[in-house]
């Protein structure tokens, strides 16, 4: 046998981490307010798995990226009997793989669909504040409708999430627009950068330089302050948008506008990935330093026919839940902790048969009660119904249970009387214990 005693402690994986409670609880706060409003606009979810073929997202994302060039989990198989290993990655991003999914099982026939999902991604980033190796996103993405109503509707669904989470807009985050065109529109934009940033070829590193001709719009997605004065004054995409492009930007901005949605036009919001076009937005916040942005999407009509479908226009989003978290957290809108109505003191283990089916008729009414497990003394057991948050203490004293009744003490309300129930009828006082 090893000597456990001898083995180094284990731990989680750097930049990967723990969620546990008390803070699970808010994520799973979380989670329900974003379903709430997914299904109000109609969103379904989606569930794909974590690992895909590493071609998936040097297809769907570009090679020229920081996510596939330098910050995939990719890896070989093990071999199968035929000597033949596949190359896998842990998802970085999960468009990618709902639009594989959408393809391979024909989703995408008859009319469109609104999807929505929940997961981990991975990225080898250097982890810090509100960036990590293993984070999670909630994304929405809207396949098969071309207008510039699906695209407001997006952004539409995001700002209401972040107003029913005490978001506001001006205060707490403030959304960013543009509008990056369409592919021969980028072409011509794309020359006119070249020029420039071979205009100013020193002030460039080493990435820059290898991208300005792979990809000079991204040379300009830095956050590099000695950049900053050359990417302002580089050639505007806006600026080279023909008149189909300027129209569904301004089909965006009207609906944004009649909804009382505030916005910024931001010409250099180019967004991290390769397949965006036309309308693309990030909501960003000052209160999370160089981790501002909480939430990020637009518009990608070529991705589909990238990985190998039929030509169909898209538009989406992904919201980092680590980030929300932290912001909510800093301007003081996360929930109190979750409490039980009630806890249960057992003195004797003698009845607790009876006990417990008292307990169960309580659940059944939607009562929390938390019971409290083995044997220990009232004091230790009143100190843990305390720290339980719960607002009573349920006691099932030997006297209670002879007259077969629990006595019901308020544990927050000092005015409050303790007060008998009978155990004959739980159903009928269970409601007095939920929270008013
Ligand atoms: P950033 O510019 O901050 O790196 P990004 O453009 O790479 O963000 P997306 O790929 O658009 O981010 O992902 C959508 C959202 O997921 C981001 O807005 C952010 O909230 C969150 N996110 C992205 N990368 C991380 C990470 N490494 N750790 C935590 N959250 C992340
Ligand atoms: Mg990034």
């Amino acid at each position: 046998m090893t000597d456990t005693k001898k083995l180094p402690q284990l731990q989680a994986v750097k930049g990967m981490n723990d969620i546990l409670p008390p803070e699970s609880a808010r994520w799973e706060w979380l989670e329900a307010k974003m379903r709430s409003v997914l299904q109000r606009y109609g969103y379904q979810n989606v569930r794909t798995p974590i690992v895909e073929p590493t071609a998936l997202f040097v297809r769907g994302i570009g090679e020229v990226t920081d996510i596939v060039e330098k910050e995939m989990y990719a890896f070989e198989d093990r071999a199968d009997k035929h000597g033949q290993a596949e190359h896998l990655a842990l998802r970085p991003e999960m468009t990618a793989g709902v639009v594989r999914a959408m393809i391979e099982h024909s989703f995408l026939r008859d009319g469109g669909r609104r999807l929505y999902y929940f997961g981990a991604m991975f990225r080898r980033e250097k982890p810090q504040k509100g960036r990590y190796r293993q984070f999670h996103q909630m994304g929405i993405e809207a396949l098969g409708f071309h207008g510039p109503d699906v695209d407001a509707e997006v952004i539409l669904l995001a700002s209401r999430l972040l107003a029913e989470l005490g978001l506001k807009a001006g205060e707490h985050v403030e959304l960013e627009l543009n509008c990056l065109g369409q592919p021969d529109e980028r072409r011509a934009h794309r020359e006119a950068l070249i020029q420039h940033l071979e205009a100013h070829k020193e002030l460039l590193d080493e990435d820059g330089l290898r991208r300005m001709y792979s990809n000079p719009l991204r040379v300009l997605d830095t956050k590099n302050p000695a950049l900053q004065a050359m990417a302002d004054a580089a050639p505007k995409l806006l600026d080279f948008l023909g008149d189909a492009s300027r129209a569904h930007f301004d089909g965006v901005r009207a609906i944004l506008d009649a909804a009382g949605i505030a916005y910024r036009i931001n010409p250099r919001l180019v967004r991290g990935l390769d397949y965006y076009n036309l309308t693309v937005f990030e909501w960003v916040t000052d209160k999370l330093g160089s981790q501002g942005t909480v939430c990020g999407g637009g518009r990608y009509d070529g991705l589909i026919e990238q990985l190998g479908g039929k030509s169909t226009p898209a538009v989406g989003f992904g919201m980092g839940f680590e980030r929300m978290l932290l912001l909510l957290e800093a301007v003081g809108l996360l929930p109190a902790e979750p409490v039980p109505d009630a806890y249960a003191i057992v003195p004797s283990a003698v009845q607790l048969p009876r006990i417990m089916i008292a307990l169960e008729q309580l659940r059944a009414a939607g009562v929390a009660v938390v019971m409290h497990p083995g044997q220990s003394s009232m004091k230790s057991q009143f100190k843990k119904a305390d720290g339980s948050g719960a607002r009573y203490a349920l006691i099932f004293g030997d006297e209670e249970l002879a007259q077969c009744q629990v006595a019901v003490k308020p544990l927050r309300d000092a005015a409050a009387a303790q007060t008998l129930r009978s155990l004959d009828s739980v159903s009928s006082w269970a409601p007095d214990l939920l929270n008013a």
